[in-house]
């Protein structure tokens, strides 16, 4: 099975009727700069080729970006900052990522999001993380060149524990708490695979300061060293 499958299999889930019911109520109501628009209002798949070596999990799809756009991290704040950083590090051919036809095309990296549901403010459940983890499991599974997730904020490193506990790789115990920059390097079936942790690029981090463009560009610099290395 490929990236493609998976990705239409994905659109189509409900498994979580709180999140079914938020991402649907906001495609009809909108927001009024796009009430013209047409929202996608369903799950949002990865984007990125399967070659990647290197993976960006986030936290989930915003309910007038990725919800609205149908491609993750796109049409929002957060996307403007992850596109222009992966477009800075050489991983994308442009450095903006406002719709689905924009012609944006990424290399050697794969993004996706720990919960593929727009969630009301931003905070899905420990229940939807893990009912959605099986598709991370599966998008991982699915890059077999893969050497590097970069993790963006708490929320997708507390996600992808049991994801890479299930896919062999040993898991340190205590698990390795998540900070920005924080590098963990394991080991499992397929060599070794490095978590890199970053501040998520949500506006209450690039807003204050909190996350620096500096401070995300170090991170994706030392994940494309890891990839190559
Ligand atoms: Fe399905 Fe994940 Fe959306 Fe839940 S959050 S409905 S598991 S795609």
């Amino acid at each position: 099975r490929d990236l493609a499958v998976l990705d239409d299999r994905v659109s189509g889930c409900r498994a979580c009727p709180r999140l079914v019911g938020w991402r649907e109520e906001v495609a009809v109501t909108k927001r009024a700069s796009f009430r013209d628009e047409e929202y996608w209002g369903r799950p949002v798949p990865g984007l990125g080729p399967a070659d990647a070596r290197i993976a960006v999990v986030g936290l989930a799809p915003a309910a007038h970006g990725g919800n609205r756009t149908g491609r993750v991290f796109t049409g929002d704040r957060s996307g403007d900052w992850i596109f222009a950083a992966l477009w800075r590090a050489g991983l994308a051919n442009q450095p903006t990522s406002m719709a689905r036809d924009d012609g944006l095309e990424l290399t050697d990296v794969r993004v996706a999001a720990a919960v593929r549901c727009a969630p009301p403010a931003n905070a899905p459940t420990p229940e939807e993380r893990d009912a959605c983890s099986p598709w991370l499991a599966r998008e991982l599974a699915l890059l077999p060149r893969l050497r590097v997730v970069v993790v963006l904020g708490g929320f997708g490193w507390t996600a992808l524990w049991p994801v890479l506990a299930e896919a062999g790789y040993a898991i340190p115990r205590p698990r390795p708490a998540f900070g920005h920059g924080v590098e963990v390097t394991l080991t499992g079936p397929r060599g070794p695979l490095t978590l890199l942790g970053s501040y998520h690029v949500s506006q209450q981090n690039t807003f204050t300061g909190r996350l620096t463009e500096p401070m995300l560009d170090a991170v994706l610099t030392r994940a494309t060293e890891l990839a190559a290395g």
